[in-house]
């Protein structure tokens, strides 16, 4: 019997919005796209009901002719390829020519387009099926709205998350899409409250000050690299703005906005022993390159690419974010100060965290508070994550870094209390050239004269600017990880203490299993095993710089490191091994140290790489400016 048939287009399209269309978000991300595609510069995304009600994208670009505009929701139907070449060669975010045929499949459709050269059309679909095409008077560009989603399909329907989930996954997406777009302004609203709205200037720090408000693009950084396959370019945060998840990461490539674990690795990496454990950067990376080197086709939503020479960009995206934030970390300020964001009232003042608990607090308090933030009520409560540190600024103890960009606007200048302030000269966002490399690191480090200890665990110092404390453990730890990073990283040529008695040390024998897998790791950080008998490995030398007499211990502590991480990336096994053996080897708290010690400590720690965090990316040391003290003793106004 044959029970063989073939789809109609209805059914098989339907099949296939199961792959495209999974949600209100997926639709608005093909209508954009679309309109992305036709070189609009200014799209608008209205929806009812996060979307599940209506979706309407309104652009001003190209257009469609009226043949076109019937033919759009054909299956394969695309203006974007036309045969196997153009394949490897996408400049386009579309090609399949599916994604209208499947959205009006699920949906009912209207369109509005006109190429701007004969009269506008008007296109009304049902279900898929055409039952409206006429002339209609339209300018240039298009008009599309998606109802009554899933009518048709009610299982699908049930598979929706509340408004608010989808609404969110919507607002996650046109963010990343104006992201990879600033020279589009986008508009998205939502029962017309506004969401979104970015100006299409092209500048891609302002589309991130759009989106996550003033407070937190001041501290993101600028980074860029190049090589011969890939620019880069992009913005991370600095490490006092993190978050506690990775989706704040957003990966372009060629105007496509992608997911990939491994650029987010890059940044991670870059930062690394900046960033506090389990906190994670908002960054944005701007990649182009050949589209020859990229396969979009992988994915019908095309979320995924593959990239040739994935490495190499790899360590472009690594080595670009570790510069930029390098250059931009300073000794961090014990001042907190409130965040300027759409000021519109008198004046602007900061907070002191180390406000003296007085009968004058309160009131100083409320006069004080005097920075309004313009209500937006929708968009703030999405944004209620990324903005819950800078609502709170009494929380934070210290605030990290004065970075280049607040180096420009001086407390003097932002503290009038009483008189009003311009606003724009606050929120400026100012580009400064970064300094030479070497002024960097000579100016960065203040010289300082240490005066005593408290609670034998921090030390105070002072200069004309202030005072500072230093957390001893913190500081050790960052010199010996740099010393210890240093060292694991030329084992190979380094010098080697032979041993007239050799050390022997003891393994059973799943352990001994282990060893020999990494026996090369083990070389690659300086150790050097013989077997000696069924249980037991001796070591006849070992480098030249393991500290003396305890070289033992040390060792011993490598092994067991090597073991439980089994790093097979060795640059990552050195970090991680330098990190352990500098914890393990720096003062603890109460720990009395004489001013001796003080100096020769800070005296190191003004040599360090990055003397401003402890490898596990805590501060190592906070300022208390002179202005400071004196405005908390109210010697200054
Ligand atoms: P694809 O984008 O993969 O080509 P679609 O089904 O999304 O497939 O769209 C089919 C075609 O409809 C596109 O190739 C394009 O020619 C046309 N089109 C869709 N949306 C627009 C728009 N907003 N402006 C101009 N043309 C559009
Ligand atoms: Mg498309």
């Amino acid at each position: 019997m044959d029970i063989i048939s073939v789809m109609d287009d209805s059914l098989s399209n339907k099949i296939a919005a199961g792959e495209v269309v999974e949600r209100p978000a997926s639709i608005v991300k093909e209508l954009v796209e679309n309109s992305i595609d036709a070189d609009s510069t200014s799209i608008e995304i209205a929806l009812e009901e996060a979307g599940l009600t209506s979706i309407r994208v309104t652009d001003n670009g190209k257009g469609m002719s009226r043949r076109d505009a019937a033919l759009a929701f054909e299956r394969h139907a695309t203006s974007k390829i036309s045969n196997e070449r153009d394949l490897f060669r996408i400049r386009t975010l579309g090609f399949r020519g599916e994604a209208l045929a499947s959205i009006a499949s699920v949906s009912k459709v209207s369109l509005f387009t006109s190429d701007g050269e004969t009269e506008g059309t008007e296109v009304q679909l049902d279900g898929g099926n055409i039952i409206k095409q006429s002339n209609a008077a339209f300018r240039r560009g298009t008009d599309m709205t998606v109802s009554q989603l899933f009518y048709n399909t009610p299982a699908r329907l049930k598979y929706m998350k509340t408004i608010q989930t989808e609404l969110g996954h919507t607002i996650d997406l046109v963010n990343r899409l104006a992201l990879s777009h600033p020279h589009i302004a986008f508009k998205l609203s939502h029962h017309s409250q506004t969401i979104l709205h970015t100006s299409g200037s092209g500048d891609r720090r302002k589309v991130l000050t759009d989106i996550y408000g003033m407070a937190v693009a001041r501290k993101m950084v600028p980074f860029a690299g190049e090589n011969a396959d890939f620019k880069v370019d992009g913005y991370v945060t600095l490490p006092e703005m993190t978050r506690a998840s990775k989706n704040y990461m957003t990966l372009i490539v060629n105007g496509r906005w992608v997911k990939s674990y491994t650029a987010n690795q890059a940044v991670l990496d870059g930062l690394h022993t900046y960033l506090p454990i389990g906190r994670f950067p908002i960054a944005v990376i701007n990649v182009e390159t050949d589209p020859f080197l990229t396969d979009v086709n992988v994915h019908p939503s095309k979320q995924h690419i593959r990239l040739s020479k994935e490495a190499e960009l790899f360590d472009l995206i690594k080595s670009s974010v570790r510069e930029a934030v390098k250059r931009s970390i300073i000794v961090p300020d014990a001042v907190k100060r409130e965040p300027v964001k759409k000021v519109h009232s008198e004046q602007v003042t900061i907070w002191n965290e180390f406000q003296p608990a007085n009968s004058w607090k309160n009131k100083e308090v409320e006069k004080l508070t005097t920075v309004k933030e313009e209500p937006d009520s929708v968009q703030e409560d999405l944004k209620s994550e990324s903005n819950q540190i800078e609502k709170k600024p009494l929380q934070t103890v210290y605030e990290p870094a004065i970075n280049k960009y607040e180096q420009a606007v001086q407390p003097e200048q932002t503290v009038q209390r009483d008189q009003a302030v311009q606003p724009e000269k606050v929120m400026e966002v100012q580009e400064i050239p970064a300094p030479e490399k070497n002024e960097v690191k000579e100016k960065r480090f203040p010289s300082l004269v240490p005066v005593g200890q408290v609670h034998g665990t921090y030390i105070i110092a002072q200069n004309e600017d202030g005072f500072y404390m230093i957390d001893q453990h913190a500081a050790q730890e960052r010199i010996k990880y740099e010393f210890f990073r240093e060292k694991l990283s030329k084992v190979e040529e380094d010098e080697r203490q032979m041993l007239l008695m050799p050390l022997i040390f003891h393994y059973s024998g799943d352990e001994m299993v282990k060893i020999e897998e990494n026996r090369e790791a083990l070389n690659d950080v300086g150790v050097f095993l013989e077997e000696f008998g069924p249980s037991s490995y001796t070591v006849k030398e070992y480098p030249a710089w393991f500290p003396a007499g305890e070289a033992s211990t040390l060792i011993e502590e490598l092994i067991e490191q090597v073991l439980t991480t089994r790093k097979t990336d060795i640059g990552k096994l050195r970090e991680e091994t330098a990190i352990m053996m500098s914890c393990k080897r720096s003062i603890k708290a109460n720990h009395h140290l004489s001013i001796a010690d003080m100096e020769r400590l800070l005296s190191d720690l003004s040599h360090a790489e990055n003397p401003y965090t402890c490898p596990h990316g805590r501060p190592v040391l906070i300022h208390f400016s002179t202005y400071e003290i004196e405005k908390m003793f109210k010697r200054v106004m």
